[in-house]
Order: C-alpha cells, then structure tokens, then sequence
C-alpha cells in the first residue's frame, strides 16, 4: 500500500496505514484464475480485496495447492508471526478469523517466519524441498 487511506469494503470501513499486507484467499475451483483476477486492474468488485486492491499494488502472489480450504489456518499462522489486524473482518465474514488481511512493517516475502508459516519454499525457484 503506497499511501495510507481509508477503504470502505462490504459494511465496513477501516484506515489502512502504508507499508504491507498479506491476504489470504481460497479458490477451491479455478487457483490460477483467482489468482489472475487479483493482479488485474480492471475488473467488477465483488470480494474485500478487489476494493483493497484499488489502491494497494500487488507485489506477489502465492499459489498454495491444497485439496482442502486451508485460508483459515495460513491466516492464523499469519498472526502468529506478527501480522498486524488493521480490519475486522475483512475477507473474513464467512468464517471465525478476525481477518484475512495483515498488515507487516516489512515485506513480509523477506521474512523467514513468514515462508514458514505459509510452508513455502525458503528458496523462491528451483528447489522444491519443504524444508524444516
Ligand atoms: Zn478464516
């Protein structure tokens, strides 16, 4: 997010200093196609995040194949880490989570915890070991 500001999403509405965030989502059918739509500029609102994304600019995403819906779980882990609630709620109406968006002071893809709360791979090509 280049500029702190305010977002109404759904209901709500809430301040969103600068700095970054991580979302998580979930796209049962369609991964690559969610995926997509979320680094497209143009598109119709529909969920928290296309109106988040109307003013933060995306700077990764991160396929996570799983024959389960695993958001809730990566999102705690994501708060675990020090992921910072800036919005109730938001992504989050269907389910407990108090969010799933997190706002970090540092770019969150530099930080080891992070990689490991995701169990993503430590190295961003090649090898594909799962680590520890
Ligand atoms: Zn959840």
């Amino acid at each position: 997010m280049p500029e702190a500001c305010t977002i109404q999403f759904g209901k709500n509405k809430a301040f969103f200093p600068r700095g970054w965030y991580a979302y998580v989502g979930s796209a049962m059918k369609g991964l690559e196609k969610r995926m997509a739509r979320h680094a497209r500029q143009e598109k119709k609102r529909r969920w928290h995040i296309d109106y988040f994304l109307e003013k933060a600019q995306v700077r990764g995403l991160i396929p996570m194949p799983s024959p389960r819906r695993e958001e809730c779980d990566k999102s705690r882990a994501l708060e675990e880490i020090g992921g910072i609630v800036v919005a109730q709620k938001f992504g989050s109406t269907d389910c407990k989570c108090k969010t799933h968006l997190y706002h970090f002071a540092r770019p969150p893809m530099m930080m080891e915890d992070f990689r490991t709360a995701l169990g993503i791979p430590t190295a961003p090509t090649h090898t594909k070991s799962k680590g520890a």
